[in-house]
C-alpha cells in the first residue's frame, strides 16, 4: 500500500535514479555575461555559434542518456526564457529557475523565480534551487550534477552536499586546451 502510494506521488521512486544537469547561464552556457538583462534577439553577442553547437551536442548526449536538464541563473526569468528559446536550447530543459524584481514567488513558462536579481546570497539561493530539483525529481544530491562559473556558489553547494559541482568558465572558447570550459568538461563527463 505504501509503495503504491510513493509511486503515484513519485512515479520515478523506484526505478533507478537518473541524473540531473543544472547549469547556470552566464559565463557558464554564454561566453560573455548578460549582465541578467538579455534582450530578445541578441544572442549572438552572448554565445557563439561553435560554442552553441557545442551545448547544443552534449545537450542532445544528456537526453539520450534519459538525463534531465534545469537552469539555475540569477538573470531575470523572462531574459533567461528568451535566451534559450532564441537559442533553440528550451526544448532540451526541463525547469527554469531564475530571478526577478520584486521577490515574489512566480511560475510561467517552466520558468519558476522566487528571488530578486539585487539579493545578497545568492550563493544560498542556488542551492535552495538545487534542494527543489531534488525534491521534485525525487532524486538523491548525488544525481545532481551542478556547473558554474561563480566560484563560491560552487563552493556553496558542495557544502550543502552537492559533491557533482564544478566551476566552469565559457568565456575563453572556442580554446579547445581550456579545461573550464562547459563543453569540454561535459564531454569528459558524459563518456
Ligand atoms: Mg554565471
Amino acid at each position: 500500500m505504501l509503495k503504491y502510494i510513493v509511486e503515484k506521488l513519485y512515479p520515478n521512486y523506484y526505478q533507478n535514479k537518473y541524473n540531473v544537469y543544472v547549469f547556470d547561464l552566464d559565463n557558464t552556457i554564454t561566453n560573455k555575461h548578460t549582465g541578467g538583462h538579455y534582450q530578445k534577439g541578441t544572442y549572438k553577442r552572448f554565445i557563439t555559434d561553435e560554442m552553441l553547437f557545442g551545448v547544443k551536442d552534449v545537450f542532445k548526449k544528456i537526453k539520450e542518456s534519459n538525463g534531465m536538464i534545469y537552469i539555475n541563473s540569477r538573470g531575470i526569468a523572462s531574459n533567461v526564457y528568451n535566451f534559450l528559446s532564441d537559442t533553440g536550447l528550451f526544448p532540451f530543459i526541463t525547469g527554469v529557475y531564475a530571478a526577478n524584481y520584486d521577490g515574489k514567488k512566480y511560475s510561467h513558462n517552466g520558468v519558476v523565480t522566487e528571488f530578486k536579481l539585487e539579493h545578497n546570497r545568492w550563493p544560498e539561493i542556488k542551492s535552495i534551487y538545487l534542494n527543489k530539483i531534488v525534491q521534485k525529481e525525487g532524486v538523491s544530491k548525488d544525481n545532481i550534477y551542478y556547473f558554474d562559473d561563480t566560484k563560491a556558489n560552487i563552493y556553496y553547494a558542495k557544502h550543502m552536499g552537492f559533491d557533482n559541482s564544478y566551476i566552469v568558465n565559457s568565456n575563453k572558447f572556442p580554446d579547445t586546451s581550456d579545461k573550464y570550459n562547459l563543453v569540454n568538461i561535459l564531454q569528459t563527463l558524459l563518456k
